[in-house]
């Protein structure tokens, strides 16, 4: 077994109760992060993408995932019912069900986590962790179809998710971040000032403050 994954016994699907076996992700090292908080991981890409895969747990037979644990989920009779229809209808999952791409874990617990009513952060990070898997692979469409995703449902969260401290201001720096990787720099620009705005004063953000300094440098690179 590669280092860095362990096996559980065995995990039941809450949705169609299929018994398998799971791998998951132990503890692993990193050395920093990219500018869009990916993990950066020692050796090969693909093992790295392989790493932030193995967060999520996917079932071979109906294809429900969720980076929760199985046993952790109480799904009622009526959600089970709306999941399972989702995921037979899901359009990228009839395509790519079978071919299992790096990053359809993070689709289908997408899918899923619409059905279980997820918050909009919750969302959008599954979004950005699947482009993560798919630039360690480089899958570069799919890669800017879920930043895209992903700058979306964080848009909604800090409409709706009533973010505070930490949260709101890392989501507000990825709003900008995403922008800037997807080419939309004077409104990565924009997002920039208003992460700035929520993390003034605060000496545990220092992190965050250098980092979009950096990146609004870049970004005005960028548009210029
Ligand atoms: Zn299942």
């Amino acid at each position: 077994m590669p280092v860095g994954e362990s096996s559980r016994p065995y995990v039941v699907c809450p949705v169609c109760g299929h018994v398998f076996r799971s791998t998951y992700a132990s503890t692993y090292i990193t050395v920093g992060r990219e500018a869009d908080l990916c993990p950066k991981i020692p050796g090969r890409p693909s093992d790295g993408a392989r790493l932030i895969r193995s967060a999520v747990t996917m079932c071979p037979v109906c294809s429900f995932a969720a980076v929760e644990a199985f046993d952790d989920l109480d799904l009622t009779f009526d959600e089970r019912c709306d999941i399972e229809e989702r995921l037979k209808d899901d359009g990228l999952l009839k395509v790519f069900r079978k071919g299992q791409p790096p990053w359809l874990g993070f689709h289908a617990a997408e899918v899923c986590g619409k059905e279980r009513s997820l918050r909009s952060r919750e969302l959008g990070d599954l979004c950005l962790r699947a482009s993560w898997v798919c630039r360690k692979e480089k899958e570069r469409p799919f890669e800017s179809t879920f930043q895209l995703r992903a700058l979306r449902h964080f848009m909604r969260s800090l409409q709706e998710d009533d973010l505070i401290g930490r949260e709101l201001s890392v989501t507000t720096y990825l709003v900008g971040e995403l922008n800037r990787r997807l080419g939309n720099h004077r409104e990565a620009l924009n997002w920039y000032v208003n992460a700035g705005r929520t993390t003034e004063g605060d000496p545990r953000a220092a992190w965050l403050d250098r980092l979009i300094d950096r990146q609004s440098k870049l970004a005005r690179e960028q548009a210029a």
